[in-house]
């Protein structure tokens, strides 16, 4: 459903990304790990194209993104949920889930605070849909992201480092929600530091390194047996 053939990109002369190849499968859950500034952002931005790249293709269920007329196309199929959650604070929660679907997809106002409330349940805050966004935590604002996200019923969702910028105590209550939506069978593609949450839930880890994606194994594969000793070293480090 994702197809990235040799991509690479530049800010300016700094090449950050160096001839990617990946491809992932309706369904498939893929976790990306690598250090700090090693274009993991970056990569996961060109396939909604939040960021531009000078060389290769990307293929977005059947969408080349840098054909004309196809951004919107993508921007639909493709949600995303960062580290900051950025919902308008002084909006209800409720609201906050309603906007898109109604601007962008015409829905009535209706049929999206049904489809709102649906998903609100579904991340577990119903109870908190009147109230405004900001007198969430920060785990329910970021659940509430989420529900965001796939109100748009996109059929691929991009996760940069979600659990990031929470207390340790609410880093589950999200990660619940992702694996939830994992066994639901949506195409997941996840930046996390949560080594549990990758062996547990990838059907593949790639690392990058310096702009370079370096490998791309399975779990068990990829934390058992790292071939590589970059992998190695990074592993040793975060674990
Ligand atoms: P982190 O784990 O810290 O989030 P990352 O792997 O997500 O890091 P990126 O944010 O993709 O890394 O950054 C990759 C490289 O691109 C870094 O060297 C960074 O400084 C550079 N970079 C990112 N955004 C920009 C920008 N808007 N302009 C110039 N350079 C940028
Ligand atoms: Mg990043």
């Amino acid at each position: 459903i994702i197809q990235i053939r040799n991509v690479s990109k530049w800010f300016g002369s700094h090449q950050v990304l160096t001839n990617i190849n990946l491809n992932v499968q309706a369904g498939q859950k893929v976790v990306v790990l690598g250090p700090s500034g090693s274009g993991k952002s970056t990569l996961i931005r060109c396939i909604n194209r939040l960021e531009e790249f000078q060389e290769g293709e990307i293929v977005v269920d059947g969408h080349r993104l840098k054909e004309h007329g196809q951004l919107e196309v993508v921007r639909r199929e493709v949600g995303m949920v960062f580290q900051q959650f950025n919902l308008f604070p002084h909006m209800t929660v409720l609201r906050n889930v309603m906007l898109a679907p109604m601007k962008l997809r015409g829905l009535s106002e209706k049929a999206a605070e049904q489809r709102a409330m649906t998903l609100l349940n579904r991340v577990g805050i119903a109870e908190q849909a009147h109230k405004h966004a900001s007198e969430l935590s920060g785990g329910q604002q970021q659940r509430v992201a989420i529900a965001r996200a796939l109100a748009m019923e996109p059929r691929i969702m991009l996760f940069d480092e979600p659990t990031s910028a929470l207390d340790p105590e609410m880093v589950g209550e999200v990660l619940d929600v992702m694996r939830s939506l994992a066994g639901s069978g949506m195409t997941m593609l996840v930046v996390t530091h949560e080594m549990g949450f990758a062996r547990e839930v990838a059907d593949r880890v790639i690392f990058m390194d310096r702009g370079q994606l370096l490998e791309d194994a399975p779990p068990a594969e990829f934390f058992g047996n790292p071939r590589l000793d970059r992998l190695k070293q990074f592993l040793n480090r975060v674990s």
